[in-house]
Parts: structure tokens; sequence; C-alpha cells
């Protein structure tokens, strides 16, 4: 039953306002102008200049429909002071009856200087009684929807408008610290401006009016992240503190030590860990710089109290790495480690699932596998979720329901820019690791056109020749997966023919997990020197010998990709490099793309990029589905608005919790129950 607003509206006309988000009376009250027109004044014929919109009034003198050099109707308007003509190419039967001899109206369009007389082309028009009086308000142009006319819009914005209580949410002390207008005052002027405003300042949405909406707007975002992590924080979880007993052992029997930033990680989920409520952490750190061991020690903090942990990875390669590098680590210590896929023989995937379930096993490590209803765990105190920008907030969801609430640790080798980690991650408390383990050294990347196709070859062949290995990873080929695949058989079928002398391997998504397996410990053992690869060698995959990349068609790919891709070699003390080969011409956007990777060795900064060109909606992927985007704020642009609505939400909830809920309701409504879940 839609509003009484909305009463006397077709239904045609209500689908198509909701296609514009406009479903209840405030989403009109936030449907804001793209820009205006100002209808507030008429300008005399002899003083009208050519150039921008102009409005004049008189009567019609003539109209005609020509046949020649088109058919078009020609209407010629005096006002006393000059006479102008006006040309429709376009018209409708009743729109020639409107514009008859002696009619007033008033034109509105731009002025061009014409054979005889001034003209316009097009211009919309309006049949006025003398004396009727002008707008006293600029005119809004509403964004709108094929069959929606502004009339429609602005007649339906007009009663919202008027017929709600557009009351203040915002405290008088906190509209006062950060010199914001009032809310109403704003959207009305948003509406509807008088003569003589400020239209840069409008049009690019710096005008105080706007900055008050977008302010509300990043407010809400703000109450409703700290509501969730308030109310996920306020469940009980259990109390895993720090005894140190298995987590000193396995620092001590590591080959290296942990870099400050490592210890500095762990000591916050450490401390997180122990506390009586989930932790809810997000562990940033660039490719390479060792989340996996930080991991590990959080999962030997549980075990040390007797909880398990869940390790998940977004692919089986990882998963499959995951329990390599954790039984590695943690086997030797007693604490047993199973393993679990969604392709597992059934035998091998009960038994697995036994010791789980049992308890014998601490710490399970899989892919998506692990959400699955039939894994139980006998006693789940912490999850690990490896690359979190790409599950869902459901999958997230489904495993904690498994566990009463364990600690949840994310992690994520895609850094997220501090404007985000603000706006969409101010649920999460984060960790970064903001430096490399030492005696790394940095990899030189090198932008190849296809033509030199040839000189890459021979730097993969005397690499390998040397003793060093090679990854070439195969374009990407979006439309699909069997073109892809057939990609990398062709690719790999070549290789083997120029490379006689090398063993080569491939690796790619629709291997069987046995034979994934097999190929990756081949690499890493140094008895394949070449592999051939799709883009699953993407995330995590850790060969430290490996210190040549070709990347073919690395045009096709976007930075966040490219970033991982780079990021499996330099992992050795050899000095490693990444070859980008593309194919030419470059369009403008690879050839940004290949630019920002050719000039930053550092994730933060590729991110950066990466949110400038792709805007939050595609960065943030998955994420995306449980949080509504940003209508008007600019995370680039409103730093400052930003940090303001964060500090203020935080004040608002403790000071005025009422006024906090009322913005929430006014912004969120429904959508703030979602986001609840
Ligand atoms: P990522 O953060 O990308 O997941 P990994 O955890 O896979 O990185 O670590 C990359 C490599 O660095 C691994 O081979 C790991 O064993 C090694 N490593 C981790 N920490 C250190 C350290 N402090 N010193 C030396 N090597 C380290
Ligand atoms: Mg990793």
């Amino acid at each position: 039953m839609p509003h009484p607003i909305f009463a006397g509206v077709g239904a045609a006309t209500l689908e198509k306002l909701r296609r514009l988000g406009i479903q209840a009376p405030f989403d009109l009250v936030l449907h804001l102008p793209l820009r205006y027109e100002d209808e507030t004044r008429i300008v005399p014929i002899a003083e009208a200049r050519d150039g921008g919109p102009v409005q004049v009034e008189g009567v019609i003198v003539s109209s005609e429909i020509l046949h020649r050099p088109r058919r078009q109707l020609v209407v010629r308007v005096s006002d006393g002071t000059g006479e102008l003509t006006a040309r429709y190419l376009h018209f409708y039967p009743n729109q020639a009856r409107l514009l008859a001899p002696g009619r007033r109206v008033r034109l509105h369009g731009e002025l061009r200087a014409g054979f005889l007389a001034p003209e316009m082309v097009h211009p919309r028009f309006r049949v006025v009684a003398p004396g009727e009086p002008l707008p006293s308000t600029l005119t809004p142009v509403y964004p709108t929807t094929a069959g929606l006319a502004q009339m429609t819009l602005r007649r339906l914005i007009q009663r919202a408008l008027a017929g709600m209580a557009l009351d203040e949410t915002l405290p008088a002390p906190m509209r006062a610290a950060h010199a914001l207008q009032g809310f109403e005052e704003s959207v009305r002027y948003l509406h509807a401006p008088p003569p003589g405003a400020d239209e840069r300042a409008l049009a690019e949405r710096t005008h105080p009016a706007w900055r008050r909406v977008k302010f509300d707007e990043l407010l809400a975002q703000q109450l409703s992240m700290r509501l969730h992590y308030r109310q996920r924080r306020a469940r009980v979880a259990p109390r895993l503190p720090a005894r140190g007993t298995l987590t000193r052992r396995l620092i001590e029997s590591l080959p290296f030590r942990l870099t400050r930033a490592q210890e500095a990680a762990f000591r916050e989920i450490s401390r997180d860990m122990g506390e009586a409520h989930p932790m809810q952490r997000l562990l940033q750190g660039d490719v390479g710089s060792g989340k996996t061991i930080v991991a590990a020690l959080a999962a030997l903090q549980a075990a040390e109290n007797g909880y398990q942990t869940a390790v998940m990875a977004p692919t089986e390669l990882l998963a499959e790495q995951h329990y390599r590098k954790l039984s590695q680590w943690l086997e030797p210590l007693g604490v047993k480690v199973a393993w679990l896929t969604g392709s597992q023989k059934k035998r091998v995937r009960e038994e697995a699932l036994e010791q789980v379930a049992e308890g014998e096993a601490l710490v399970a490590v899989g892919t998506h596998a692990l959400f699955q209803d039939e894994v139980r765990f006998q006693r789940l105190g912490l999850a690990v979720i490896d690359e979190q920008h790409r599950f869902g907030v459901h999958q997230r969801l489904a495993l904690r329901l498994k566990g009463d609430h364990p600690h949840q640790l994310m992690m994520s080798a895609t850094p997220i820019p501090r404007t985000l980690a603000m706006s969409y991650y101010a649920d999460l408390d984060v960790s970064v690791i903001a430096e490399l383990p030492p005696g790394r050294t940095p990899v030189a990347t090198r932008l190849v056109a296809d033509s030199r196709r040839d000189e890459v070859i021979a730097r993969v062949r005397n690499a390998c020749m040397e003793g060093r290995q090679a990854y070439w990873v195969c374009p990407l080929i979006e439309e699909s997966e069997t073109l892809q695949l057939k990609t990398a058989l062709e690719t790999f079928e070549r290789l083997k023919n120029t490379f006689p002398e090398l063993k080569v391997g491939l690796v790619h998504g629709r291997l069987k997990p046995e034979d994934k397996a097999q190929v990756m410990d081949a690499f890493q053992r140094g008895e394949i020197q070449l592999l051939v690869a799709t883009t699953v060698i993407e995330v995590g995959v850790d060969v430290p010998n490996a210190s040549l990349m070709v990347i073919d068609h690395a045009e096709r790919l976007g930075l966040a990709q490219l970033h991982q891709l780079r990021g499996r070699v330099g992992r050795g003390a050899e000095r490693s490099v990444c070859i980008l080969l593309y194919e030419t011409p470059l369009g403008p956007a690879a050839r940004e793309r290949l630019r920002i990777m050719y000039e930053n060795a550092d994730g933060f900064e590729i991110a950066r990029h990466d949110l400038r060109l792709r805007g939050p909606g595609e960065f943030l992927g998955a994420r995306q589905s449980g949080v509504p985007l940003l209508r008007f704020a600019d995370l680039e642009k409103d730093q400052d608005l930003l940090e303001a609505a964060r500090e203020t939400a935080k004040e608002m909830l403790e000071r005025f919790p009422d006024h906090a809920r009322r913005h929430l309701e006014r912004w969120m409504g429904l959508r703030h129950e979602y986001l609840k879940v």
C-alpha cells in the first residue's frame, strides 16, 4: 500500500519511481536536482544575447509548418522590443495547435543569431496569461528515467516537501561544532534555490546545503556501522587469553624472526581474543607481508585454550597451501590440522569431518565447503577468513552461526584505502602490517609490447637455465571460462614446444585438486621450472624461488589482480622481475592501469588508484551487497565531512541516542534492519 503522498499515481509511474529508488516519501525529499533552470527572469528579445539559456515572453505573430528544407514548425514571437523565431523539428500536433497566433508564450532556450531574426531551436514553451507571475525560485531538473516527466517528479516532490515534517535530527551543539546549516533549510534550498544562488557551488555540490545533506548521509552510515559493531560486540564469545605455551614454541621454531609489524598485529589479536565478546578484526597487509604466520599464532592461542579454529580461503589452491603451511607449523606442536574441500573423496572428507566434530582436529582449513551445514565443530573459538573481500557478508554470517560467536579474524591483501576503511569498513577493528619481511628485493616491473614477445621468451629461457623459476600467466578471458581454459592449454602446448629443454607445468581452475596439488608440489620442489597458470595463482601462492613472472595480455586485468599476481614473485632474496606483456593498441584505461603498475609497488597506493578509477561500488565487490552505497558524499572529496561524521556518530550514540535512532530511521529505513542481521 503506497503512502498517501503517492495517491492517484498510476502503477506504471510507481514502477518508474521505484526504478529511481523512490518508494517512500522521504525518498522524494532526497531525490535532489541534477541542475537548475532560471525561469525567474524574462529578458527582452532586443537585449537577449547569444549563448547561455534565456527566457523571453511575447505574443505569437505567426505559426506555420514548413516542408522545406525539412518538415518543421516555425513560430515567430514578438515582445515589442524585437522578434524571434522558434523552430521545432519534432513536434506533436497538439503542440502546433497550442502555438497559435495571438497566444502569449514564455520560451526558454538558447538564443542564436538567425537569418532574419534571432532563433531558438526547440525552446521549452509555456502558454501564459498576460501578467502571469514568474516563479520565484530556480526550476529544478531532476534525474529521471524514460517516460517519467519532470513535471510529474516536481509535483510529487513538492507534495512530499509540503506534507512532511523535516525535523532536525542533529542536536544543536553538534550542528554548531561543524558549522552545519539546518536540514530542513538545506533540502528546501536544494529543491528550490532563490534566483542568484551560487549555481557553481550547487553544481559542484560544495554549497552549504549540499554539505549538510552529505554530512547526514555519512552520519547515517557511521551510526549504522557503529551500532552494528556494538551489537556484535555485545555478544558473548569464549575468552581465549594468551597463555604463551604453544605460541612461544612456534615463534622459537621459525627459521625467521617476526617483523615488528607482525608482532604488533598479533598483540592486538591476542588481546581481543582474551575478551569475552567476539573479536571482529581485519588484518591488512600487502601481498607477502606475512599474514599467514600471524593467523597461525592466533589459531595456536585458541588451541592453548582448547578451542578450535576454522581457516577459510577463497580458492582451493590457496586453502591447500594454507593447509600445508599450518600443518608444517602446528603439527610438530601436537596440534592436528584437518583439511576440507568441496571436491575431496567422500571417505576422506567424512574422516576429516569427524575429526572436526570430535574436537580431535583443533584447526580446520578449507574453502567455502567449510560453511556447509554438515561441518560441525566441537568448540569453535576462532574463524580466520583469508582474502575477506571475496566473501560476502552472508558467508561470514553462516560461519558465525556454527559456533556460538567465534572470534573473527579477516585478512585482506587488497589493501583498503583509508577513506574506505573509515566508511564501509567502519564496523571492523583494523590491524595493519605495513612492512615486508627483511631481505626482500623489490620486484622490477617491465612493460613490454606484444611485438617484442621473442625477447621475453629469451629472457624466460635464460632465467630458467640459470636455475630460477618462472610463472607464465595466461590472459584473462572474462566472457568464457571454457575459452580461458582453451587459451591456457594452447599456451602450455606452445611454451612446451618453445622450451624443449625445460620442464613446463600447467595449473588452472578446472584441474582436479590432487592434480593441482601435484603440479604445485613439483613447482615448489623446483622440478617444474616454468609454470603456466591461469589467474588461479592470483591469491596466496608462495614459491620463493620463483623470481620471474610474465603476465600475458596484462591490459585485460584490473589493478588489484595485477598487484596480487605480481606479489607471487619477489618472495626470495633473488632480484625478481615482472613482465607485463600487452597487446597494442592500448585503450586509455588500460594504459593508465599499466602506468600505475609500473610506477607503484606499494599496495596501498595501488588500491587508492583503483578506488579512484573504479569507484567504491566496484571496489567493494562482495561486501557491497550488505552495505548501502553512498549516493551523495564522495569519499575522496568529502574527507573532512567523513571525519566530522565519524566524530559526531560516536558522541551522538552516547549523548543523544534518540536523535541517533531518528536519524538512522530517516536515512536507512528498512535497509538498516538488513545490516543488523
Ligand atoms: P601474505 O601476507 O601475502 O599472506 P605470507 O603469509 O604468504 O604472506 O608470507 C609470505 C612469505 O613470507 C612466506 O613464505 C612466509 O613464510 C614468509 N615470512 C612471513 N613472515 C616472515 C618474516 N618475519 N621473515 C621472513 N619471512 C617471513
Ligand atoms: Mg596470504
